[in-house]
């Protein structure tokens, strides 16, 4: 478990099975999943391996692949995708879409929700946290009704900080 300021990561069976089945893999993410919800933590499981959604065809990706569909199957509840790298960022579109909420089909409103998405877990990756600014693109968003209050851009103190960021990156220290 790692704690971070604006996130924890869960890193399970790194090396504890020796060739865990796919089956094995589902229900390893699935008891995990518990266990961080027990701990208040609202669980986002990425499944790693060693490529991208089937970038790199090996009979090992396939199995975690496998196991992504078997934990789909039986946990529908559950935010997981994979196989990924792990230093793939996710977005998922499974629950900005109308028709998870039983609402008619809008493609242009889940590609604005998408672009707010994108733009938030790239903010992180700068190092940006949550942002309490109403309208920020930082700002934390538990529902869909939440992404589509706020805007695509971050906001000016959170730009500034970005700014920060980049020049440091780019100019060297
Ligand atoms: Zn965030
Ligand atoms: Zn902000």
């Amino acid at each position: 478990m790692m704690v971070f300021k604006n996130k924890t990561i869960f890193i399970v069976d790194a090396t504890a099975n020796i060739e865990p089945t796919a089956e094995e893999l589902a229900e390893i993410a699935m008891l995990t999943a518990e266990k961080v919800r027990q701990l208040d933590v609202e669980p986002r499981i990425a499944m790693l391996s060693f490529s991208n959604f089937g970038s790199t065809k090996h009979p090992l990706t396939e199995k975690v692949r496998n196991a992504v569909q078997i934990v789909k199957r039986l946990a529908p509840d559950l935010i997981i995708d994979g196989e990924v790298q792990a230093d793939a960022a996710v977005v998922s579109t499974h629950r900005l879409s109308n028709q998870f909420y039983g609402l008619p089909q809008d493609d242009a409103l889940v590609f604005r929700r998408l672009e707010k998405e994108v733009v938030h877990e790239l903010g992180h990756t700068f190092g940006l946290h949550h942002c309490h600014h109403f309208e920020c693109v930082m700002r934390s968003s538990t529902y869909v009704e939440e992404v589509d209050l706020k805007k695509p851009t971050p906001c000016n103190e959170c730009s500034a900080l970005l700014q920060k960021v980049l020049v440091q990156c780019c100019l060297g220290d």
